[in-house]
């Protein structure tokens, strides 16, 4: 019997019941954590940390307790060797590599879309040298593509199989990064990255989750990062106005708390500017964020 709009009202109660065990054994199955407890392992961008050389941040950064560093992926395949130097005999590791490629991998033209892949595979080979988690890629900023929606997603999942063999090799990925409605309308949720990962199906593609983006998109971020689950291998960290955590009322508890649900164990990452004396502020920061983690351990 075929059910019509009415049966599905009427059925509701029951249907309503049984999506929410569904939601209930999927929650259970991720509180496993496979891999291990969730870990706050706390990184910046090389450019939000004070120092006049690579060396003297990473120096700063080890002495406040940090443990990842985000590097630009702009000329990247010929900054190798001097960022392992910079990070040699520290407790510091390279964590996501953040875009720098040519052009668009939506772009409306297919040879633009092949100068996209082309300019990543050499960044990814790079990043895979360093140990990177991944390299950011935002699929289109506004005004980069025409294509539809319908258009975008298959274009984008049939690239993102030949990218992710070619990361897979380098030993890291290509993380999908979800913007704000007012830089990028194509991506902007993480339910939906992690569906097009779902889709892609290779483990060189994944992707990431941004609270600075996610606070103007996302209805929960608890939810947001359940949703991303396996998926997830970054993290950005900027309050509500694109300041250090703590600067303002941007809450972080719900979010570490889906992180802590997932087993989450890759970088949280500073992208965002300072306001004040960042030799003051970033150890502030970072003193809140470790607090906003117990508070959401505390979570029932
Ligand atoms: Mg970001």
């Amino acid at each position: 019997m075929a059910m019509d709009r009415r049966d599905f009202v009427i059925g509701g109660s029951v249907l309503g019941a049984t999506l929410l065990a569904a939601v209930g054994s999927r929650t259970a199955a991720q509180k496993s954590q496979p891999n291990g407890p969730a870990e706050l392992k706390l990184s910046s961008q090389d450019g939000v940390i004070p120092g006049a050389a690579l060396a003297q941040k990473v120096a700063k950064m080890a002495a406040w307790g940090m443990q990842g560093l985000e590097v630009g992926g702009g000329g990247l395949p010929g900054r190798v060797a001097e960022i392992k130097r910079a990070l040699e005999g520290t407790p510091i590791k390279v964590s996501a590599i953040c875009a720098g490629y040519a052009s668009c991998l939506l772009a409306d033209a297919a040879e633009e879309r092949r100068k996209c892949v082309a300019s990543m595979k050499e960044i990814l080979t790079a990043a895979g040298e360093l140990g990177s988690t991944g390299l950011i890629v935002v699929p289109a900023f506004n005004g980069q593509s025409n294509l539809s929606n319908r258009e975008a997603r298959p274009i984008l999942v049939d690239l993102l199989r030949e990218v992710g063999d070619h990361a897979q090799r380098c030993g890291t990925r290509l993380l999908l990064e979800p913007l704000n409605r007012g830089e990028a309308f194509f991506l902007r949720q993480l339910a939906d990255a992690a569906s097009i990962c779902r889709d892609v199906n290779n483990p060189g593609v994944g992707m990431m989750g941004d609270f600075y983006h996610m606070y103007i998109e996302e209805t929960s971020d608890l939810g947001a990062f359940l949703s991303a689950g396996q998926y997830l291998h970054h993290v950005h960290l900027a309050s509500r106005r694109r300041v250090l955590p703590g600067q303002d009322d941007r809450s972080f508890v719900g979010g570490f708390r889906g992180l802590q649900m997932i087993g989450y164990r890759d970088f949280c990452s500073f992208e965002c500017g300072v306001e004040g004396d960042r030799e003051v502020e970033i150890p502030k920061a970072l003193a809140f964020l470790r607090n906003q983690w117990r508070e959401a351990e505390a979570m029932t």
